[in-house]
């Protein structure tokens, strides 16, 4: 007498997922647009994982946190030991420290790596479907199930799979969202009190990796002008590290204010999707571990038949945390880039103060610590 939970969405948050409610007994189908997995090449995402991510993650690898070189989750990420946050003066060609933590103890991934992780530990009762593409979703009338509609990429079908309860993992442009909160779209640059818009967080970054193993680069037509603005718009050091870097993409960052629920019948938001953030305080990897392992618990407390009581649980616990995660990261952004704040001047790192420096560090975002009850027991 399971329950199928259909989850749009095989990144991070939706493999995570597929874990956390698979351990809860459900039965678990994903759909993913992409055609495939990722295939080995690291470009893109350096995450960085918190010790309560790190034990979940091991929970679903069935291994202890002490198993050293055995542990599949140690050989794949490397230790981040210290946080530092560096101020350089280009023109006096000095650089210094305006905060140090050294007890910091995450650790760090590539997002290829983490994901084939989670990916290929998989139990069997979760069906991967890649080159899915979500269309819509409509609930029963009684509001028992879910039947969603989706593309197959590769031959133009068009299929429906039905689910007692449909998770969106679809990412911070979330069209699933969208169809409960249609004002919830992009607006650039405006902000209206009590209406939670997408903002865009007021920059974009060039991203890749570059590979040191790589004497001379072949720049292509399509990285030619990134790379020349480089020279006009960054410091010297980022212009050279972004001319070094043979495959360099353009990753625009959103965030949100946060939403009032997280939760609309049987659907519910996990990751991005739920609370779109900018990356200035690590979080939005560590947020959708904790979001799909608080709503596997709740499902497992409340039992397959109450459903409404399990989400409402997944929603307290999650909300109150992830709103506050979420305005801190937009705060801490402002503060590094030495925007306005309503209520100090803004930040100059060649004036700060070992109290300015404070608010940067890590360890005081809200929740840094906080173990949810969920997870205690
Ligand atoms: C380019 C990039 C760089 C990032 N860098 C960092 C970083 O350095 N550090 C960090 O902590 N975090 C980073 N992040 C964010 C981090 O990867 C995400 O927070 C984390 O992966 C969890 O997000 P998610 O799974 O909720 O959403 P996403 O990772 O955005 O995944 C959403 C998934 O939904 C799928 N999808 C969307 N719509 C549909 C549909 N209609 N049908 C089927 N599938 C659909 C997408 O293909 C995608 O796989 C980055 C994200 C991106 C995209």
């Amino acid at each position: 007498m399971g329950k199928k939970a259909v989850v749009v969405g095989g990144s991070i948050a939706g493999v995570s997922c597929a874990h956390a409610l698979s351990a809860a007994g459900w039965e678990v189908v994903v759909l993913e647009k992409s055609s495939s997995g990722p295939t080995g090449s690291p470009t893109g995402a350096g995450l960085g994982l918190d010790p309560l991510s790190c034990k979940i993650i091991h929970s679903w690898l069935g291994v202890g946190d002490g198993d050293g070189d055995s542990d599949p989750l140690f050989r794949a990420t490397m230790p981040l030991s210290i946080e530092q946050n560096q101020a350089t003066d280009v023109e006096k060609k000095m650089s210094w420290t305006l905060t140090r933590d050294e007890e910091f103890n995450f650790r760090a991934a590539h997002w290829v790596d983490l994901h084939a992780l989670l990916l290929g530990s998989l139990p069997p009762q979760v069906t991967f479907l890649w080159g899915h593409y979500f269309t819509s979703f409509h609930l029963a009338d009684d509001q028992g199930s879910v039947t969603l509609d989706a593309k197959v990429l590769q031959t133009g079908e068009i299929v429906q799979i039905v689910g007692d309860l449909l998770v969106a993992a679809d990412g911070c442009l979330s069209s699933i969202r969208q169809t409960f909160l249609p004002l919830h779209k992009l607006r650039f640059g405006q902000v209206r009190i009590g209406l939670p818009y997408l903002r865009y967080a007021a920059y974009c970054a060039w991203r890749g990796v570059l590979n040191f193993t790589e004497i001379e680069d072949s720049e292509t037509i399509q990285v030619k002008k990134m790379k020349e603005d480089a020279e006009s718009i960054w410091l010297p050091e980022l212009a050279h590290l972004m001319k070094s870097t043979p495959e360099p993409f353009v990753n625009v960052i959103y965030d949100s204010d946060p939403l009032d629920r997280l939760f609309w019948d049987n659907v519910v938001l996990v990751g991005d999707a739920a609370h779109p953030t900018t990356p200035h305080c690590v979080r939005s990897t560590n947020m959708s571990i904790l979001d799909a392992a608080v709503l596997g618990k709740c499902l497992e407390k409340w039992g397959s038949e109450d459903l409404k009581s399990a989400l409402n649980e997944y929603q307290s616990l999650r909300l109150p945390v992830v709103a506050k995660q979420v305005l801190h990261a937009r705060r801490v952004g402002r503060i590094k880039q030495g925007l306005s704040l309503p209520d100090c001047k803004p930040f100059d790192a060649k004036k700060a103060s070992v109290e300015d420096c404070f608010e940067l560090q890590q360890k005081n975002v809200p929740f840094f610590s906080h173990i949810p009850d969920a997870l205690l027991n």
